[in-house]
Formats: structure tokens, C-alpha cells, sequence
């Protein structure tokens, strides 16, 4: 109670950040007609594209039109080009608005999505993404303030800045987890914190919250005493065995899911009527294929317009993310786009030698450490042996291949046997999709493990 009623709100502040202002605005217009929520939409989109074409030395050129273009219909968006990762890295510099309020934000991604991405993000697109997540988490009871548990899936390196957020998550009634360390060993540590915690809702990756259930099961720890009410899921396909595992292991709590990213923003969360939510206020979200939308029912890459972050243009951001319009109206009685599931983001765990479940994540951050890394995959095929597949291009440390070898061993243990290899290209899966991480003992393990649960 304190805590969301007197300290968020002052650490917001602090912030000099609008979150609470912008929340309770879109509290208001999540239930506007589509209509009014595309009007805006329009309007938002013309100051977007003004900053971009103006304040940003490169955007113009970019896209090919004159500095005083304007968007007449928000149609007029498939006029200008789709932006992926290698634009926003060539063209980082120039892309960037340095008179910003507040000035631009450096931030360095990477995580599931596979190739490391540095972009620049303000205050205002932090504040409206954190506005978006704190009225999708309204949608379940869940109020600002309430206690929440993070179960994050990599190791959780501490820098003076982490040390800060760990003061602020305090303050704020958050409790972060590092599923890293997950074991049969060390899962009633896990629970025990929780239960210490207790938290009103958990958030995390999928992956990792069921893991844990499935550990603590195997344990004969009960979670359902836990007062969570609501299991929040993250940065990954939630699948549906997924689904019913967690909700079983928290005494039958709703299971929901929701989309974003880092470079994306706040993209689009479940309501309690099963529909994802586009948050349309913040965000234009296209699906297109061969260039051009697809309709209702059809897949499409997602491509996101972030409308609220002028530090650089994201617009028609290409996520490598597939999805869909759903194009129905949801029973909710919300205004707000529905789209259709995400497909795409696989990553896999692996098992170290000593019976952990090492999130992929963990040798991903290793991986993306080291500049010039265009490319990779992970790959392990014996629980004493771990192979990197790298495609390397300019700026590939003398020591990259040491410092990969030492990373993994440090996360595996020094047991482990860590070969790099040089590539020229990785190729997608059967489905189309890049997966980072390939496990082919944890995917036997899991296997195992659900065979005997249903036993
Ligand atoms: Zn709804």
C-alpha cells in the first residue's frame, strides 16, 4: 500500500519521468473506439515523423522523401521503408535526436533476439512503455505497487546501476530471481524465497517459471499457498503445456501472456479475455509479407512504429517477430487492436555437468559481449561439451575466441569442453526461424520429465 501509493509515485518523480500521468490517460483511452484511437494514432504519427525528418540527420535520406513530408492517412506509412537492424546499426549516429528532453539513452540489446542491437531510446518512450505495463497488469488486479517476484532466466551481473535498481526494487516491492542457478538442489532455496516474498503476481520468462514449477514439484514443494494470483510471462513463446503446468503448480492462477522488446517497447498484452492487445496508443503494429499487409487470419513479419520515442526513429522497426491481425473486436468492450500470438524466439536451456538448467540466455549475454559477432548458435549435444558457432565480421577481437571459451566454462563449469567454430553463415530451422541455443540433452531431460509427471 505505502509503497504504490507514496514511493513509486516519488521515485517516478525523481525520474522526472510522467509514468503516472501518461498511465492514468491511458486508462482513459483503452476504451475509446478504434476510431479515436486511430485518429491519434494519425496525429502522433505526423510529430514523429516531423522529428525524424528534422532533428535526425539521417532519417531523411533514409527514407527517400523531402523534410517536410507528412503522413496524410496512416496508410501513407507504407511510403516510407521498413527499418531492421543493420540500418539502425550502420546508421546508429545519425539516426539519433541529441536534443531530446532529456537527452537520448544509450541502451545495448541482444538477449533472445539474436544479433546485438545499440540503440537510443528517452524518457518519454520509458515512461509510456512502463504506463503501458502497469495498466496491462490493472487488467488482472494487479496494482501498482503490489509485490512482484521476477524470475529472470540469465545471471544477474550486478553493476553500480543494477545496485541502484536493486535499492529501487526494494522501495518498490519487486523481488528479482535469477533462474540461472536452478537445480533439483537448489529449488527449495527458490521457493523458500518466494514464500519469504510473497508475492501478488510473478513475471518472467516461460521457460523458466515452468521449470521451476516442474523442479519444485519433483520436489514436493507446494507453491499453492503462495499468494500469487496472476503468473505474468514474457520475451518467449508461451506455449501451452507451459500454460497448464504453471497454472496448475500456483493452485489454477490465470497464465498470461505478453509481448515486447527491448528496441520495441511495450507491444501488446493479454486481457482476461484471451485476446493480445495492441497498445495502440503507443505503438502502430504492421504485419507484412512480400511487402505488403496481410489480412486477418494471415502470418506476417511484425513490424512495429514506436510513436512515442523521438530519441531515434523507430518507425516501421522490423522485429523479426511473426504474427497477425486478428481483426475482431474484443468482448472486453477495449478499443485496442487485437493481434494474434507470436510465433518465433526460440531459445533452449542447457544442462551443466553439475544438474543445472542453465537458461540460454546465460551464454547468449557471453556471446554478444564480444563486438564483431554477426552471427551464432549454441550447441550442445553431450552434458560435457558445448559447441559456438560464430559468423564474425569487422571489429572481431585478437581474444574472441578465448573470451567465449572462458565465458561458457565459467557459466558451465571448467569441465565442460567449449569448441568455437567460424562459419560463414548459420542457417534458419525448417520453420524458418533462427534457434540460438540447440540442447539436445536438455530436450531429452524435459522429455523425461514429462514422461514421468504423467506417469
Ligand atoms: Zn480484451
Amino acid at each position: 500500500m505505502l509503497a504504490g501509493k507514496i514511493l513509486l509515485p516519488l521515485h517516478e518523480k525523481f525520474l522526472r519521468r510522467r509514468t503516472f500521468r501518461y498511465y492514468r490517460d491511458l486508462e482513459r483511452s483503452q476504451w475509446w473506439s478504434a476510431e479515436k484511437l486511430r485518429e491519434l494514432q494519425l496525429a502522433k504519427l505526423r510529430d514523429l515523423v516531423s522529428v525524424a525528418l528534422n532533428q535526425t540527420d539521417a532519417y531523411a535520406d533514409l527514407a527517400g522523401v523531402d523534410k517536410s513530408w507528412r503522413p496524410e492517412s496512416l496508410e501513407d506509412l507504407q511510403k516510407l521503408p521498413l527499418l531492421d537492424k543493420a540500418a539502425i546499426s550502420s546508421h546508429r549516429e545519425e539516426l539519433v535526436n541529441r536534443d531530446v528532453p532529456g537527452g537520448p539513452i544509450r541502451y545495448n540489446t541482444g538477449g533472445s533476439s539474436g544479433e546485438p542491437l545499440i540503440f537510443y531510446f528517452d524518457k518519454r518512450r520509458q515512461a509510456y512503455d512502463k504506463a503501458a505495463r502497469m495498466r496491462a497488469h490493472q487488467w488482472w488486479s494487479v496494482r501498482p505497487g503490489d509485490r512482484e517476484a521476477y524470475i529472470w532466466g540469465a545471471p544477474v551481473e550486478l553493476n553500480k546501476q543494477d545496485r541502484l535498481k536493486q535499492f529501487r526494487d526494494w522501495l518498490t516491492n519487486e523481488l528479482l530471481l535469477s533462474a540461472f542457478d536452478l537445480s533439483e538442489q537448489s529449488v527449495g532455496w527458490f521457493v523458500d524465497r518466494l514464500r519469504r516474498f510473497k508475492p501478488k503476481c510473478l513475471f518472467g520468462y516461460p521457460s523458466s517459471i515452468t521449470l521451476m514449477c516442474q523442479l519444485a514439484g519433483r520436489a514436493g514443494l507446494d507453491l499453492t499457498d503462495l499468494p500469487v494470483r496472476v503468473v505474468f510471462s514474457t520475451a518467449e513463446v508461451l506455449y501451452d503445456h507451459q500454460r497448464e503446468i504453471i497454472s496448475q503448480s500456483f493452485g489454477g492462477a490465470p497464465v498470461v501472456d505478453g509481448y515486447g522488446s527491448r528496441e520495441g517497447g511495450f507491444i501488446a498484452h493479454e486481457c482476461p479475455e484471451g485476446r493480445m492487445h495492441i497498445t495502440s496508443e503507443n505503438l502502430i503494429v504492421e504485419f507484412i509479407r512480400d511487402g505488403r499487409p496481410v489480412g486477418p487470419g494471415q502470418d506476417g513479419e511484425i513490424v512495429v512504429t514506436h510513436l512515442d520515442n523521438y530519441a531515434m526513429p523507430f518507425i516501421r522497426y522490423r522485429t523479426d517477430d511473426i504474427g497477425g491481425p486478428s481483426g475482431e473486436t474484443c468482448p472486453c468492450g477495449r478499443g485496442l487492436e487485437v493481434m494474434k500470438v507470436v510465433r518465433g524466439r526460440t531459445t533452449d536451456f542447457v544442462i551443466a555437468p553439475d544438474g543445472r538448467w542453465v537458461h540460454g540466455l546465460a551464454l547468449i549475454y557471453v556471446v554478444r559481449e564480444i563486438p564483431g559477432v554477426q552471427q551464432y548458435q549454441i550447441i550442445q549435444n553431450d552434458i560435457d561439451s558445448i559447441c559456438v558457432r560464430i559468423v564474425i565480421g569487422d571489429g572481431f577481437p585478437n581474444d574472441g575466441q578465448e573470451r567465449i571459451i572462458e565465458g561458457v566454462a565459467k557459466r558451465m563449469g571448467v569441465e565442460v569442453r567449449v569448441d568455437v567454430e567460424q562459419a560463414r553463415r548459420i542457417e534458419p530451422d525448417r520453420s524458418g526461424k533462427y534457434r540460438y541455443v540447440i540442447s539436445q540433452v536438455a530436450h531429452d531431460r524435459s522429455t523425461a520429465m514429462r514422461l514421468d509427471d504423467e506417469r
